[in-house]
């Protein structure tokens, strides 16, 4: 399988004002984050808000540079690109957001919206993409009166449907999803995971699916990256790490998720307190203030991430804690 994203301990800093007389502080909002992404696949990024999720989603969408580390999309390496080829990249990744709303013009009939990223980056003429429009927006569930109509005039739903089609208008590679269901009725969640599982099956695309609810995930991730503070603490293959979670921050994040499965209902590990504030972040492992497994070595040294048990967990007592 082709790979079309591979980031390499990507960082992404923050010089934040502290106000007059202060030195600038940083934050490091993603401290050294690296995966793979094959043509197909899904890689679900969890973890409370505040981890980094949508940080590393503006890198992988070209929207920010990273401070630091490598990010080659389709082979190619963003930071080495020009300006005419970091537009071509542009195209291979797009994005759908939590709230479509927000990223649709109020003022534009849905045809010309969905029309438009082919105006800008094709040759095709008018017809040729009215038709285009019309057979994305049949794929996706939308009626061909619809064409013609505004944003307000559309459910929540519908309207991911068009934010889901616009993003795809372009037969992008790979599609960076941040919480694209956590503002929609539950009901509603399941088509709209549903119907982004039938758009990679039919175009083979890559997604990034960001989320804070390991539940959502599930039904769609092939892999899993649970990230804490800016970086990644477990990474591996769903079924793994669902089945048999061993950083203690998933463990705990996958017992605080309802199951409908009674075989899978956990014991509740309750983490306690607030994530840490990335300006102040603690000392040795990020999560050592609210484990309940910290020891003294989680105070002063970083634990990394290292292969154990077919997938890879950034914690120094992971073996201890798992038996
Ligand atoms: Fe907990 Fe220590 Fe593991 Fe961090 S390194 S998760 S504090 S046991």
């Amino acid at each position: 399988m082709a790979k079309v994203l591979q980031a390499r301990d990507l960082t992404r800093y923050y010089d934040v004002a502290q106000g007059m007389f202060k030195p600038k502080a940083q934050v490091k909002a993603l401290a050294g984050v690296s995966f793979e992404l094959e043509a197909g696949r899904t890689l679900a990024v969890v973890g409370e808000s505040g981890c980094g999720k949508s940080t590393l989603a503006r890198q992988l969408t070209l929207i920010e540079q990273p401070t630091s580390g490598s990010l080659l999309l389709d082979g190619q390496d963003a930071a080495q690109a020009g300006s005419a080829e970091l537009k071509a990249m542009r195209r291979k990744v797009q994005m759908v957001f939590q709230n479509p709303y927000g990223s649709l013009n109020p003022r534009q009939k849905i045809g010309d919206q969905l029309s438009e990223p082919l105006l800008i980056n094709t040759d095709l003429s008018a017809k040729a993409r009215e038709e285009k429009v019309r057979a994305m927006m049949t794929r996706v569930g939308l009626r061909p009166e619809h064409y013609f109509r505004y944003p307000h005039m559309f459910s929540g739903g519908q309207r991911q449907r068009i934010a889901i089609a616009r993003a795809m208008m372009l037969n992008p590679k790979i599609v960076v999803a941040d919480e694209p269901t956590s503002a929609l009725d539950v009901s509603i969640q399941a088509q709209v995971l549903n119907l982004f599982m039938d758009l990679q099956e039919e175009f083979n695309t890559a997604y990034v699916f960001i989320s804070h609810n390991l539940a959502v995930v599930e039904h769609v991730a092939n892999d899993l990256m649970v990230m804490y503070l800016g970086r990644a603490v477990e990474v591996g293959d769903k079924s793994r790490v669902y089945g048999r979670p061993l950083h203690p921050y998933t463990q705990a994040l996958l017992s605080a998720t309802p199951s409908i499965h009674p075989e899978d209902r956990r014991i509740k590990i309750k983490i306690e307190g607030e994530l840490p504030s990335p300006l102040n972040p603690p000392s040795g492992c990020a999560f050592h203030k609210r484990c309940p497994h910290a020891a003294e070595r989680c105070k002063v040294e970083v634990p990394q991430l290292r292969e154990l048990d077919a997938r890879m967990v950034a914690c120094h007592r992971a073996e201890e804690i798992n038996g």
